[in-house]
């Protein structure tokens, strides 16, 4: 990409407003074009000037893009307007989409510890090693631990625990077992609009989907090789850094040992090493530690105060501190005040990631969150889904160069958005 032609631009610019405010006239085609170019000029990257050989690219993917478009306009199909649940395996096919899975993407910002791979890694490797157990909890959910055979299996919310080795010998059919596996670990279901017909029942399937695969991902073994499958599926994705917000919740291991928060950052930065040595083109991971937004004053001073002692203890692997859960059933940001700005007073350094805005409600403490999340000095803003309702965020995020980490998909998936219903 080359400079920006600021003559340019600022000829067009001058161009409508002759157009618009001194000199109003029938306008002609040369008018429509005008107004066309400059729309394209305001578009994300609009105003970055392309080399000979990126505008042969953008001829061939702007031809394979307008055949898709066709398609879609013949068959009713047309996956960007469809619920990705449904687009999915559309979008899988996709010529246009194979061409961006190619292209260099530079970072994954915005990832959680429990999503990071896909759910068939989990259940065809993972829910297959030696002392896996499985226990169906009342609500139709499904938890995992690995246990010494011999060892006490007592859990809240689990009557009983069955070994999985034994219980795939007993049953028909394993295939569909393990599919109602995937099921349980992620939220796809045929018809979205039925089952999630509120965002907290999206936030409930959202828990339970995550208590599951982190009651196989924090087992040891598990964890070490979740993560390096991950890198590998990001790598192939072309995607050469990631930021995880991660929980460091306890990692145990089969005799029961827990290993606490230093020990998962350690095992991130170990596999993350090896993985840049495996990959030498490959940047690295980092860790936005995360609590829940639930938490109350006094659990939240211990949270800063923790996030603080990891920052220092590696500076090359943790980013910062974040807060995750549902945004409109947590306590606002203004709420952690005093807790969040406790590393300002003590002049130590504590980036902040917040997730913020991802609400569709306006005018009350939760769409506040963004202003609040700007004023308390963070980095990026996650999701961010209401700054359009909030004109100042909008323009101090701009001026202040605080990125927005935008998901699509996950505000379509949570109805902030909602696709047609082919
Ligand atoms: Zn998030």
């Amino acid at each position: 990409m080359k400079a920006p032609n600021f003559r340019k631009e600022a000829a067009v610019f001058s161009f409508f407003f002759c157009l618009f405010a001194v000199c109003q006239t029938f306008p002609t085609p040369a008018d429509r074009a005008s107004l066309i170019k400059l729309e394209q000029f305001q578009f994300t990257g609009g105003n970055l000037l392309s080399t000979e050989k990126e505008l042969q690219v953008n001829c061939i993917l702007k031809r394979i893009k307008a055949k898709e478009i066709m398609e879609g306009m013949k068959t009713g199909k047309f996956a960007p307007a469809m619920h990705f649940f449904r687009a999915k395996e559309l979008i899988e096919q996709s010529p246009v989409f194979k061409i961006i899975q190619m292209m260099p993407k530079g970072a994954g910002l915005h990832l959680h510890e429990y999503a990071l791979l896909n759910v068939d890694w989990l259940v065809k490797n993972a829910t297959y090693l030696p002392n896996c157990y499985i226990c169906f909890t009342p609500v139709g959910g499904v938890q995992f631990h690995y246990f010494n055979r011999n060892q006490q299996k007592k859990m809240v919310n689990c009557s009983e625990w069955v070994l999985l080795e034994q219980y795939r010998n007993q049953i028909q059919n394993v295939t569909e077992f393990d599919n109602s596996l995937m099921r349980n670990l992620t939220l796809i279901t045929e018809n979205p609009e039925e089952a999630y017909q509120s965002q907290n029942i999206i936030w409930h399937r959202f828990s339970d989907a995550f208590a599951a695969a982190s009651s196989l991902i924090s087992y040891a073994p598990v964890f070490k090789t979740y993560f390096y499958e991950a890198l590998k599926e990001f790598y192939h994705d072309n995607v050469q850094y990631i930021e995880i917000r991660a929980l460091l919740l306890p990692v145990y291991e089969l005799d029961g040992t827990l290993h606490n928060k230093s020990w998962s950052i350690m095992a991130y930065q170990e596999v993350s090493r090896q993985f840049k040595n495996d990959n030498p083109d490959f940047m690295g991971t980092k860790v936005i530690f995360s609590v829940h937004r639930k938490l109350n004053n006094a659990e939240m001073k211990i949270a800063v105060h923790e996030a603080m002692e990891l920052y220092s203890k590696f500076p090359e692997t943790m980013a910062g501190f974040d807060m995750v859960g549902h945004e409109d059933a947590g306590h606002p940001l203004w709420y952690f005040k005093n807790e969040l700005l406790i590393p300002a007073k003590l002049g130590v350094k504590l980036p902040y990631f917040f997730h913020a805005g991802e609400t569709d409600w306006e005018g009350l403490h939760v769409d506040e969150n963004i202003l609040d999340a700007l004023l308390l000095n963070t980095s990026r803003i996650g999701h961010g889904y209401s700054i359009n309702k909030r004109l100042a965020a909008k323009q101090l995020s701009k001026k202040l160069e605080v990125a927005i980490e935008v998901c699509p998909i996950s505000n379509q998936l949570q109805c902030y958005v909602c696709p047609d219903e082919s």
